[in-house]
């Protein structure tokens, strides 16, 4: 969503599709041609170490990009392919990679939602699920990986996806933290794909941590990550308060509550917007603070259970 005023966002990216950019020693990036209102512009693979490499995120089923990738290590060894989550913009592309270099592919696990498919929802608003996806090797939170010049610490996030992993390089205080934080806008949270719930404690996990300088998904590094997760986790608390305050006029569905909330939006956006709020919503039913008639659904009725303390 880009209707915030109240995180220090970053839109100034001008990379272009297939140029490799080293930015910092050790971490070159180069962006797939796969802009929209969801990837703003492009996916983001990371290239990590030099000779022996990892690369990030290969991103969608696209052959330019993945020639592109393949050409910016060509005399390079690729080791190992890192995949954030499984949604397709990042993980359909890792098997092209693979087959191209032989290199082993790591994740947290396959695709699935964050709770059970209730028989309201609707499909997921994203670029959607990569069902396919299937790690050659499953990562636990906190497991390091060792390569060529460089060791990446898997470090579970889920809450935009249940099985987004963000990948730290401790040595080097950074970390490659896919689509849980990004510069240019605030990441989709999306059920059943996704859960607010995970969704803040993943924020807040981050904001323990040493790493300052983050590389997302998509869009332009954050030099002070931790900062900037501050910045979200009240952001989304704002979004909370102004769904309560609907709320607190009265008995209300979610396009209702968007209008109220989103001011402005992009009109493309409205209906991950929806999505949003029912994360929200979820979050507040789980809490008892809202109720709504059986399962929080996209299309149901929301008030509040009691007045607000
Ligand atoms: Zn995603």
């Amino acid at each position: 969503m880009s209707t915030e005023d109240d995180v220090p966002f970053n839109r100034n990216f001008p990379l272009a599709p297939g140029v490799v950019q080293e930015v910092v020693p050790g971490v070159r990036r180069i962006i797939c041609n796969n802009p929209s209102p969801f990837t703003f512009s492009g996916t983001v693979t990371y290239i990590v170490g030099t000779g022996k490499v990892a690369i990030i995120d290969p991103g969608p089923i696209n052959e330019a990009h993945a020639a592109a990738v393949l050409d910016a290590v060509r005399d390079e060894t690729v080791t190992h392919i890192f995949v954030t989550h499984s949604h397709r913009d990042h993980s359909p592309g890792a098997a092209r990679i693979k087959a191209a270099t032989g290199a082993v592919i790591y994740a947290e696990g396959p695709h699935r939602a964050s709770r059970p498919i209730h028989a309201g929802d609707a499909r997921s608003t994203e670029a959607g699920g990569d069902r396919d996806f299937n790690p050659d090797v499953k990562l636990k939170d906190g497991e390091v990986v060792t390569g060529g010049d460089w060791a990446l610490q898997g470090v579970t996030t889920p809450g935009h996806a249940a099985n987004h992993m963000a990948f730290a390089w401790p040595q080097r205080q950074l970390m490659f933290v896919g689509d849980h934080v990004m510069g240019w806008s605030t990441s989709i949270v999306s059920p059943p794909d996704g859960s607010m719930v995970d969704y803040m404690a993943s924020l807040d996990k981050l904001t323990h941590r040493d790493e300052r300088l983050y590389f997302p998904g998509h869009g332009p590094e954050i030099a002070d990550g931790p900062r900037f997760v501050s910045f979200l986790i009240r952001h989304r608390k704002a979004r909370e308060a102004s769904i309560l305050h609907r709320l607190g006029k009265g008995e209300a569905d979610i396009p209702t509550i968007v209008r109220a909330s989103y001011i402005g939006i992009d009109p493309r956006l409205t209906t991950a917007a929806g999505y949003s709020v029912l994360a929200h919503l979820e979050d507040l039913v789980a809490r008892g603070i809202v109720v709504t008639d059986g399962d929080p659904s996209i299309t149901g009725r929301y008030r509040l259970a009691g007045p607000l303390t």
